[in-house]
């Protein structure tokens, strides 16, 4: 299908593009790797009269640590943070849901803000971001904001972003030392969207879980946290019986969606397993990385 007739401009520098969008606000779409939003415009499903197509501008791509935060400008592609070494030894978690997304021609143009931008409930990096506590870094005219995950994820396809406002940057913490990770997932096919997505790191010190973290794909029009369940693993020791309670704790309260890939009950199983399976393998991978570092 052909794309719509719209305006195309294409900046080279953040301040450019946040001028456009100051001037289009909610008549502008930001182009990033666009392996949603061409689909969605081809579709008529989205409907700019304006794209922003920041690809040509430079200083929003790039992987960087420092002070405990590997940080990521919007536009690096996926398959680059995915060879980062910044990304594998700081936010391995991070590292292992990015070979998740679709597949390698998919990751070649997606970007890492693009599909934090989106926010697919169902996608992988959403899930991650909310997990580990990711911050927003949005820019507009009158400056720069930065925004919790927490507060990033409105609804479906919804962030917080004004629409003068472009996302230059995603701030991940660097895990601690003793922090085991592992990204879960069922799907119909290799590459296709999760119909549910488990994000789980267990920090262990002494024997014991000292912090806990799971957030879950596919179960909400937003990534779901489960503060609850992770409360109840902190300061326990690993064991096959605490994560079936934490699994149960998890979903008890989950009202997840019914849609042509399953129903609330199939998913509701799906997200207990996720739980049993997340947290007994990234209990052993805190034990390897301990072995290894
Ligand atoms: C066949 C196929 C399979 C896929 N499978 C998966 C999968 O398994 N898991 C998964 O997570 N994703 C999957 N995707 C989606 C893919 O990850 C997209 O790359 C991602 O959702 C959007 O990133 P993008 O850079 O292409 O953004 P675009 O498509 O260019 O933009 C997406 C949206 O974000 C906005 N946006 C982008 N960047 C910015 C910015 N810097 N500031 C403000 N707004 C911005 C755009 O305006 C648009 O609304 C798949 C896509 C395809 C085509």
């Amino acid at each position: 299908m052909k794309l719509p007739q719209l305006d195309y401009a294409a900046p080279k520098t953040v301040s450019d593009a946040v001028d456009l969008l100051a001037e289009h606000q909610d008549e502008a779409s930001v182009l990033a790797g666009g392996q949603s939003l061409i689909p969605l415009l081809a579709l008529r499903l989205a409907h700019p009269a304006v794209l922003i197509d920041i690809n040509g501008i430079a200083e929003l791509s790039g992987v960087s640590a420092a002070d405990g935060w590997v940080a990521i400008g919007a536009m690096t592609r996926d398959y680059v943070a995915e060879e980062s070494r910044a990304v594998a030894e700081s936010v391995p978690l991070l590292a292992a849901a990015l070979p998740l997304i679709g597949h390698e021609a998919i990751r070649s143009r997606g970007t890492v803000g693009g599909s934090l931008a989106h926010a697919d409930p169902a996608a992988e990096l959403p899930a991650v971001a909310r997990a580990l506590d990711a911050e927003f870094v949005v820019r507009g005219r009158s400056g720069e904001r930065v925004v919790p995950a927490a507060e990033w994820f409105e609804g479906y396809l919804t962030t917080s972003r004004r629409p003068e406002e472009l996302l230059v940057q995603v701030r991940f913490p660097a895990a601690a030392p003793g922090t085991g990770i592992s990204f879960q997932e069922v799907a119909r096919r290799h590459g296709d969207f999760a119909i549910v997505g488990l994000a789980a790191s267990l920090t262990l010190s002494g024997g014991a879980i000292s912090d806990a973290r799971l957030a879950f794909a596919g179960i909400s029009d937003v990534p779901v946290r489960a503060a609850d369940a992770e409360n109840l693993l902190i300061g326990e020791a690993p064991s096959a019986e605490l994560f079936d309670a934490a699994a149960r704790r998890a979903t008890g309260d989950i009202g997840p969606p019914a849609d042509l890939h399953g129903s609330p009950d199939y998913r509701r199983k799906v997200a207990a397993a996720l739980v049993r399976r997340g947290l007994r393998a990234a209990a052993d991978n805190a034990d390897e990385r301990r072995a290894t570092g």
